[in-house]
C-alpha cells in the first residue's frame, strides 16, 4: 500500500478515508493484520493494523522488508490522447520503470488539459500493483516547445517518429544515464517540429519499425526498446 508518510521503525502511519476503504473494505484487513507499505522514498515496510474503521485507520511499522529501489533516470514525454489510452500510458510507463511522466502539448495534440491528479493516482495504483517501491511523478501538461528550450544539456532524447529510419539499436552506442523518450500525438509531429527535433544535438531520432503504431503502443514499444538497449 502506498502512503504519503515517512516510514521508519516504529512509525505510526494514519490512513485517510480512501486508504481505509481500500484496506478494510476491499482487502478485508482488520486490527492485528499485517500490510506492506511504501512511500517512494524509504523502501518497503512491514506494518500492523492498530485501529481500523470505515473512514480512517492507524498502522504501525515493524521492520523494513526491502530497501528503496530507484528506477533509471528515464522520462517519458507523450502527447495526451483519449482518456482511457492516456491512463494506459501512465500505467505502463510506471510498470516499465519510468522515473517521470511528462504530458506535452505539441502542434497536433488534441487535449488542452489533463487531470494531473487522476493520472498521478493511476501511477500510484500501477506501482502498488507491480510491487515497485517507487512512484513516478506525473507533471502537469506543458508545451513541448518550451520544454525543449529549457532542456537539460546532459539528458538525451529518444525521439520516436514513424517518418524516420534510424534503428533503435544505435541507442546503445550513445550511452549516458539521463534519458527521455518522446512520443507524438495521433496526428504525429508537424513539419516544423520534425525539423526542430532532428536538429537538436541531444535528440536521437528512432524508428520503432515499418508500421505506424498507435501512440499508446508506441510508448510501450519505446520503453521496451530503451530498457533493452540502455536499461539495467
Ligand atoms: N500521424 C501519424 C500518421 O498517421 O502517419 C501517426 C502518428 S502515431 C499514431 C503516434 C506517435 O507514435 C508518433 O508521433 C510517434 O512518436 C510514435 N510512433 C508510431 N509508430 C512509430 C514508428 N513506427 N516508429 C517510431 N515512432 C512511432
Amino acid at each position: 500500500l502506498y502512503v504519503d508518510h515517512p516510514l521508519g521503525e516504529g512509525q505510526t502511519v494514519p490512513l485517510d478515508r480512501d486508504q481505509a476503504h481500500y484496506l478494510f473494505g476491499v482487502m478485508r484487513r482488520g486490527e492485528g493484520d499485517t500490510v506492506l507499505l511504501f512511500n517512494g522514498r524509504d523502501g518497503e515496510w512491514h506494518a500492523t493494523v492498530q485501529a481500523a474503521s470505515k473512514r480512517s485507520g492507524l498502522l504501525r511499522t515493524d521492520e523494513q522488508t526491502r530497501a528503496q529501489q530507484m528506477p533509471p533516470d528515464l522520462w517519458l514525454l507523450f502527447a495526451p490522447i483519449k482518456k482511457a489510452r492516456t491512463d494506459f500510458i501512465v500505467e505502463k510507463a510506471t510498470e516499465m520503470g519510468a522515473a517521470r511522466i511528462l504530458p506535452v502539448q505539441t502542434a497536433f495534440t488534441n487535449s488542452e488539459r489533463i487531470r494531473q491528479d487522476r493520472l498521478q493516482a493511476h501511477a500510484v495504483e500501477a506501482a502498488e500493483q507491480c510491487g515497485g517501491t517507487y512512484v513516478p511523478e506525473v507533471a502537469n501538461l506543458q508545451k513541448l516547445d518550451r520544454l525543449l528550450s529549457d532542456w537539460p544539456e546532459d539528458r538525451h532524447l529518444m525521439f520516436c517518429d514513424e517518418a524516420l529510419v534510424g534503428a533503435a539499436q544505435t541507442l546503445g552506442t550513445v550511452g549516458g544515464n539521463k534519458w527521455a523518450i518522446l512520443i507524438g500525438p495521433e496526428g504525429g509531429f508537424s513539419d516544423d517540429e520534425r525539423t526542430r527535433l532532428n536538429a537538436l544535438p541531444f535528440a536521437h531520432p528512432v524508428s520503432l519499425g515499418p508500421r505506424i503504431l498507435r501512440a499508446d503502443t508506441a510508448a510501450v514499444a519505446a520503453l521496451t526498446v530503451w530498457q533493452t538497449t540502455l536499461g539495467d
